[in-house]
């Protein structure tokens, strides 16, 4: 009859109710966005949840479709995306994939994307999928890469640090031994004092070497304490504890500082940076040209300072260029120095924020320029 006709009818219209109450509970549950694309008409009809894992509540749906949601997809994981989805649309199966959307705040979050493609006859009519926010996760798991990236580095340095230091550190202890060996035998009263410089070069050597063991220590384990600093009294300050040096081998010290030059920074890294920079300057001179210089010079341009140690030394030869600022490398006989150098002040200078590089012509001179952030609290 129609009233049991009318009865069955609203039996079903209230399980069907029920039912998509059901479905919808169980999706917000999951906190997913839900999409759905026409693969005929590319229209893409998305949830709120969808907008709203965007940031884009109030989005307008009629001008998304598929072409306008690629350019929501991060550059580097766009294609990767189109060609997986495509894949599961010609083979008719379903995909997955974590992908970078970008969020009304002009940032990109991390989302899984999974989907399933429907047919209709043999044409792939329809692609219905969800994306869920694993933002946390992949920046918890970058933490953890980078963690091992930087693990991995202090453990290869660890490894070079411990055959290079039983080199460094046994070599002038032999050398020692050889000394007072021949400072026992001889009766040669100059000879004697011959021995005993040579021992106490030996011995100041090693003490170098310590010395740089602790800056590299130092840099690495000590937080970056910011003060004001003044640029030129700070250089003139290193300037003056290397100057019997400089006199010895004869380098004329030109510094181009305006006085007033003020940084934001870490002053005993900055020292040890400007140190080692300028010994080597200093180290490296050239014997056979008349006029031996050294020039070190600083101008603003925000937001770094530019400083520059120019030198007229003997260079660096093209070969040993990418390798001066490692661990323990030394690119000539001439150094009776650690090879640690150029390494320490490159290392503490990044743990500035700043940056390093090297032009430099065998035979001609060296200049180091220094990016260093005028404003070390500024990030
Ligand atoms: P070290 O001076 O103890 O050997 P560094 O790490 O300070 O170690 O320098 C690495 C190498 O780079 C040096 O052995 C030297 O060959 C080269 N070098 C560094 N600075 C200069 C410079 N100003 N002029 C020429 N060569 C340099």
């Amino acid at each position: 009859t129609l009233i049991e006709n009318q009865k069955a009818l609203e039996q079903l219209a209230t399980e069907l109710e029920k039912s998509k109450n059901r479905f919808s509970m169980a999706v917000d549950g999951t906190k997913a966005g839900i999409y759905e694309w026409n693969i005929l008409t590319n229209q893409l009809y998305v949830s709120a949840r969808f907008k709203f894992l965007l940031g884009m509540d109030t989005m307008d749906d009629s001008t998304l479709n598929i072409e306008t949601f690629r350019f929501l997809i991060h550059p580097e994981d766009r294609n990767m995306a189109i060609s997986l989805v495509n894949t599961a649309v010609e083979l008719d199966t379903t995909y997955q994939h974590e992908i970078r959307l970008l969020q009304n705040t002009g940032s990109y979050r991390w989302f899984l994307d999974s989907g399933i493609v429907s047919l209709k006859g043999s044409a792939p009519q329809l692609a219905v999928g969800s994306i869920i926010d694993i933002h946390d996760r992949k920046s918890a798991e970058q933490q953890l890469k980078d963690k091992n990236v930087e693990l991995e580095k202090a453990n290869r340095e660890l490894d070079r640090f411990v055959y290079s230091a039983s080199h460094d550190m046994r070599a002038p202890l032999t050398t020692l031994l050889g000394l007072i060996h021949l400072a026992q035998i001889t009766y040669i009263p100059g000879e004697l004092d011959t021995y005993h410089t040579m021992m106490i070069d030996r011995i100041h050597a090693m003490d170098r070497f310590i010395k740089e063991v602790t800056d590299y220590s130092r840099n690495s384990r000590l937080e970056v304490k910011t003060e004001r600093i003044n640029l030129r009294t700070t250089t003139d300050e290193v300037i003056s504890a290397l100057s019997f040096l400089a006199n010895e081998a004869g380098v004329e010290i030109k510094i181009e500082i305006d006085i007033s030059l003020e940084l934001n920074s870490d002053k005993s890294r900055l020292k040890v940076i400007l140190n080692n920079l300028i010994a080597n300057a200093i180290k490296y001179t050239d014997s056979s040209k008349p006029r031996r210089f050294l020039k070190i010079q600083a101008k603003p341009q925000e937001p770094y300072c530019i400083l520059r140690i120019v030198d007229n030394g003997i260079g660096i030869q093209d070969q040993y260029k990418d390798k001066i600022f490692d661990m323990f490398f030394r690119a000539t006989e001439k150094s009776d120095g650690s090879g640690l150098g150029l390494y320490i002040a490159k290392e503490t200078i990044q743990r500035l924020q700043g940056k390093i590089t090297c032009q430099s012509e065998e035979g001609i001179g060296s200049t180091f320029e220094i990016l260093l952030p005028i404003d070390s609290t500024k990030n």
